[in-house]
């Protein structure tokens, strides 16, 4: 009999898994809470790195369609300081894929959604609790009364998963406090901050703060403001003006960003588990993405996220009969994998919101580089 496997969460993680379990004939269920692909905005670009994202893809079947979705021009970035002096300023080689191609979060989700089946993903299917069967496997309840069962399930329910609790009580921690505003159609609107932006990424960096910019493939700007999460009360950041109070003294070149913004910023915490969280094997169920290993946003999640779909899926096409055995392979290989990038994801953060952050990030990029 064909194993029935759930996968909760159709983010970039679960989608991906669903699409490599596809191509080797192993059908799967995507539960997704969203309505609809375009209920919600799926935020700014990703880098995909070689080594994770992009092998996910090319494991996927999907390289060329990436390659003709992605903007290599985003790769892109400087860093500037509060006055707006350039610090750092990095322009690819034109057209170069060599390196850690930017895509907007919304093509690559759409193209992995393309690639599936209209039936592989449950659209308006909260998870709410996953309850094992005598037998082996679950029955899982969805907001609103419905139900299914299960024989493999597989939480890629992002940060605050649901099917975490089945498997670790590990806790968050505050990270960060970010607020976003979003800029629409800025060469027409705003040409001076498009310039200032450039095709990819601008970060001012000042003590433990950052303004942030990213130049997104649908005309807007992504602006993004980073603070020690004990710096301010999430309800004292719900305007631009407070905004702007945040970044008192910095040049106005550069908080005419802010001022910019269509909407009021919407404030949100940032949290990570602690690096090195593991969990003991359980059968029938396991976690990829964020809901396994959440850390702190400097360029590796979305990445490490999709390479675990990849390890996943090849674990489990490779030993259909004994999806036990093939969990707790994948399980030991990720767990492996992720402990030093949850560190170095962590140390990199900390120095981001430094108070001496602008000479690090210096430092740091002239001899290595990290995602956006
Ligand atoms: C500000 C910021 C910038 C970042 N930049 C980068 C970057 O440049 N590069 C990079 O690699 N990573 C980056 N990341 C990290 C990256 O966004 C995540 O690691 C990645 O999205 C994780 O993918 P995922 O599939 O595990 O989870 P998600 O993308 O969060 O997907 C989870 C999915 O599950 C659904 N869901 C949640 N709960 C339920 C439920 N109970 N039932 C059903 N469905 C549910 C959600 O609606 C969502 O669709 C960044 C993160 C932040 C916060």
């Amino acid at each position: 009999m064909t194993m029935r496997i759930a996968i909760a969460g159709g983010g970039l993680g679960g989608l991906t898994l669903a699409r490599i379990l596809h191509r080797h004939d192993i059908p799967a269920v995507v539960y997704e809470r969203e309505a609809s692909r375009s209920a919600r905005s799926q935020g700014g670009m990703l880098d995909l790195h070689p080594e994770s994202g992009q092998r996910a893809l090319a494991e996927a079947g999907l390289a060329d369609r990436f390659r003709s979705q992605a903007r290599p021009e985003g790769e892109e970035h400087r860093i500037l300081d509060p006055a707006g002096r350039t610090l750092v300023h990095h322009v690819p080689r034109p057209g170069s894929f060599s390196g850690r191609p930017e895509i907007d979060r919304r093509a690559l989700r759409d193209l992995l959604l393309d690639s599936l089946p209209g039936e592989a993903v449950a659209w308006r299917h909260r998870l709410v609790a996953a309850q094992p069967r005598p037998g082996g496997g679950f029955t899982l309840r969805f907001d609103g009364g419905h139900s299914a069962g299960c024989d493999v399930l597989v939480g890629a329910d992002g940060a605050r998963s649901v099917v975490r609790s089945l498997l670790t009580d590990a806790a968050l921690y505050p990270v960060a406090t970010r607020a976003e505003l979003s800029i629409g159609d800025v060469d027409r609107r705003h040409p001076e901050l498009a310039e200032l932006v450039g095709p990819g990424n601008l970060w001012c960096v000042g003590a433990s703060r950052i303004l942030s910019a990213q130049r997104l493939g649908d005309g807007g700007i992504r602006v993004g403001i980073s603070l020690p999460a004990d710096d301010r009360h999430l309800d004292t950041l719900r305007s631009k003006r407070a905004l702007l109070d945040v970044f008192d003294g910095w040049e106005p070149r550069l908080t005419a960003l802010i001022e910019a913004g269509d909407d009021p910023p919407t404030p949100h915490r940032v949290e990570a588990m602690p690096a090195g969280a593991r969990w003991t094997h359980r059968p029938g169920v396991t976690l990829l993405g964020d809901a396994a290993h959440l850390m702190p946003p400097v360029g590796e999640g979305a990445n490490q996220a999709m390479l675990d779909a990849a390890e996943l899926a090849a674990a489990l096409a490779a030993d259909p009969a004994d999806p036990g055995s093939a969990i707790r392979a994948y399980e030991e290989a990720m767990f492996a994998r992720i402990h030093p990038i949850a560190e170095m994801s962590a140390r990199v953060q900390a120095m981001m919101l430094s108070p001496t952050a602008a000479d690090d990030i210096v430092r740091f990029f002239t001899k290595g580089s990290t995602g956006s």
